[in-house]
């Protein structure tokens, strides 16, 4: 079997091991004499890989007992339409990348929101201050605050998170990452196919006091039932059939993070190892620059480029002659991008270095 070194922004890389399990149980699963996909949801076996998807989550972040989690459709865009539908009053909404303002937008169609920080061209993220100061006369009881805790595409990330009441925020890009306390959020929800398995899915982490039985709105219910809070917890995110081989896969992605970490303590103290050898040589390096805020840098997304496009799609496409791909940056901001997410080894990020280092002797 041939690997190349993937620096892929999401889907992305995935353990060997995982993917090998995941191969076993394609075929069958536990003796069952069927594939993990073809069962069905509500068997004895799948409902016991749903548990223990939900018991992984719940130990390694240390969600709080009054937190639901939930499995849901539709990925982080998803999640995007669900929040303002679900809590039906609009949202203070700090951005900071290119998902903050598509989730702004998308509010929109549903409720009243406003942006009230918007940092994208400092390339920063802002500090807590700023944001409490921002939001400081809203009202908690009719309102939240979304912000995007790692920004993919920008590179940049947060380091601490305001304290605001009903903070939402977009982890897809950081989750599992490192450890964050959850008691500081209404909501997180992440897409899972950055760092927790394949595309498709949002888990979602939601304060219970923000599920909310339709029947108490006062304005007409127009959630759709996948989307919805309420139904998604009542039925333990089996309201309609799931999406039963992301959940079965971010269970055994996240079991092979407790396996291999035992926590998301040592799994940051991984994944900052990671970054420095990459932030480290960028700084000293005379071809290469990283252009974000030192202080918002992103220890998951490494954007990079040489001021010079030619050269960039250059070092693209040998970067790929030599085993190292999906290292070019997002279109809508060119340049190159590491994606360094909690499977992506430090290997393979000395790899990506040593050739940048030999790519700037040959090309400066
Ligand atoms: C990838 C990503 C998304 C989009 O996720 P989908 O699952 O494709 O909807 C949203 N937000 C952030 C921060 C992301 O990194």
């Amino acid at each position: 079997m041939k690997r190349v070194a993937n620096f892929a922004a999401g889907p992305s890389t995935m353990p060997v091991e995982v993917l090998e399990k995941i191969s076993q149980d394609i075929l069958e699963y536990n003796d069952s004499g069927m594939s993990i996909i073809e069962m069905s949801h509500r068997s004895k076996d799948f409902l016991e890989v749903t548990k223990k998807l939900e018991n992984n989550i719940k130990y390694l972040l240390k969600v709080p007992d009054n937190y639901k989690i939930l499995f849901m459709h539709g990925g982080a865009t998803g999640q995007f339409a669900s929040v303002p539908l679900n809590l039906r009053y609009g949202g203070l909404y700090v951005v900071t990348g290119s998902f903050s303002k598509k989730a702004y937008d998308e509010s929109l169609k549903y409720v009243d929101s406003r942006i009230v920080l918007d940092t994208r061209e400092e390339k920063r993220i802002p500090t807590t201050e700023e944001i409490e100061k921002a939001v400081k006369n809203y009202n908690p009881d009719s309102t939240y605050v979304h912000l995007t805790s790692n920004n993919t595409i920008y590179g940049t990330e947060y380091k601490e998170f305001p304290d605001v009441k009903n903070l939402v925020c977009d982890m897809s890009s950081d989750f599992l990452s490192r450890p964050v306390d959850v008691s500081k959020f209404g909501i997180i929800y992440a897409g899972v196919q950055k760092n927790a398995g394949p595309a498709g899915m949002a888990v979602v982490i939601i304060r219970d006091d923000l599920i909310r039985d339709p029947k108490d709105y006062t304005i007409i219910n127009t959630c759709p039932a996948v989307m919805s809070y309420y139904l998604t917890a009542k039925n333990d995110s089996m309201y309609n059939t799931p999406p039963c081989f992301c959940i079965y896969a971010a269970m055994v992605m996240t079991q092979n993070l407790i396996d291999k970490f035992g926590d998301l303590d040592h799994v940051l103290e991984y994944n900052e190892k990671k970054a420095k050898i990459i932030y480290d040589y960028l700084d000293n390096s005379k071809l290469f620059v990283n252009g974000v805020n030192k202080k918002s840098r992103s220890i998951m997304n490494a954007v990079f480029t040489t001021g010079n496009q030619d050269l960039d799609e250059k070092f693209v496409s040998e970067a790929k002659k030599n085993g190292i791909v999906s290292i070019k940056g997002h279109r809508s901001v060119g340049g190159m991008r590491a994606s360094i997410y909690n499977s992506m080894s430090i290997e393979n990020v000395e790899k990506l270095v040593e050739f940048m280092k030999k790519f700037e002797e040959e090309n400066l």
